[in-house]
């Protein structure tokens, strides 16, 4: 942001909301008001003198969050930022007008292990196949870490052209990524074969409902840069069903819960495939759900 925006900012706050202005989680600028009558006078200087969108409360949604992208992150096989950008040209009358049955949050990924967060409505990368070993390179990685670090127990350590190493077990592997961000020798990544997939349901709140874990209702999309039309057009449709459909106050994910996982499926008009058959719901109360985090 500019100095010059930042400028403006902090002398709308000043005006307002006597200096006060909050930065929230999902990038979003907050101003404070104490007087219901200075709410259509801040939001006029807002759009007239920062040339900012207003809008991303109540049942709307709010502004997409995003992991760092391929300018930051060490394993992205996309670049969730951009995508961000193209679904908010988008779903920009979404963010404004408040017509949505409850609040929906919506996070982009660029690798499969989504530190983009739980969400509503998550858009994630996925990959089609077992890590790549570079051996040429493998012994810059601490190999004790790159067996321990997989989820599925799919690495094993191995000796490979008479050097220590490792080895990938294709049956075991769930092409997660994760042994590429211990080790970039791990190569998991695939220009040709990566999609994305679009998950729904999540939630962290205990507001009305209880947490809820996101489930996958739309895969192999193709991974498009620079606007990738098919994600938006697929995250239209969802929330469109969600609008006609859902109650007032209810979360994408309650709304699903009460219709039921397959109804879901005929509301958005997406194909049921054998990757949709729930195999974990009993799992649910057996996980720990309690939003407190453990160290
Ligand atoms: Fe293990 Fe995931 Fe790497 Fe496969 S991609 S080897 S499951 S860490």
């Amino acid at each position: 942001m500019s100095p010059e925006k930042i400028e403006t900012i902090c002398s709308i706050a000043d005006r307002f909301c006597n200096g006060f202005l909050r930065f929230s989680t999902r990038s979003n600028v907050e101003f404070s008001v104490d007087d219901e009558a200075k709410v259509e006078p801040l939001i006029e200087a807002i759009r007239n003198e920062l040339g900012f969108p207003v809008g991303g409360t109540d049942p709307s949604i709010s502004n997409i969050a995003h992991t760092q992208g391929w300018l930051h992150c060490n394993l992205p096989a996309t670049d969730a930022a951009s995508a961000v950008k193209a679904l908010m040209d988008d779903l920009i009358e979404e963010f404004e007008n408040e017509r949505l049955p409850q609040r929906v949050k919506i996070t982009t990924s660029c690798c499969q292990i989504n530190c983009g967060r739980h969400a509503d409505i998550g858009i994630i990368v996925q990959h089609q196949h077992p890590p790549r070993i570079n051996y040429d390179n493998m012994q810059i990685c601490d190999l004790p870490k790159v067996v321990a670090i997989c989820p599925a127990a799919a690495i094993r350590p191995a000796v490979v052209n008479g050097s220590p190493s490792v080895e990938v077990v294709p049956e075991k592997c769930m092409y997660c990524g994760v042994c590429h961000g211990q080790c970039p020798s791990m190569e998991i990544r695939d220009a040709d074969t990566d999609t994305l997939s679009i998950w729904v349901g999540g939630k962290g709140a205990n507001t009305r409902s209880g947490p809820s874990l996101m489930r996958l209702a739309v895969w192999g999309l193709p991974n498009n840069p620079p606007r990738w039309p098919e994600v938006s057009k697929a995250v239209r449709t969802i929330l469109t069903a969600y609008r006609e459909d859902a109650k007032d106050w209810e979360r994408v994910g309650e709304w699903i819960e009460r219709i039921g996982w397959h109804r879901f499926f005929e509301k958005i008009g997406f194909a049921f495939t054998k990757y949709h058959i729930e195999d974990g719901p009993n799992a649910m109360w057996t996980y720990n759900r309690s939003t407190q985090v453990r160290i």
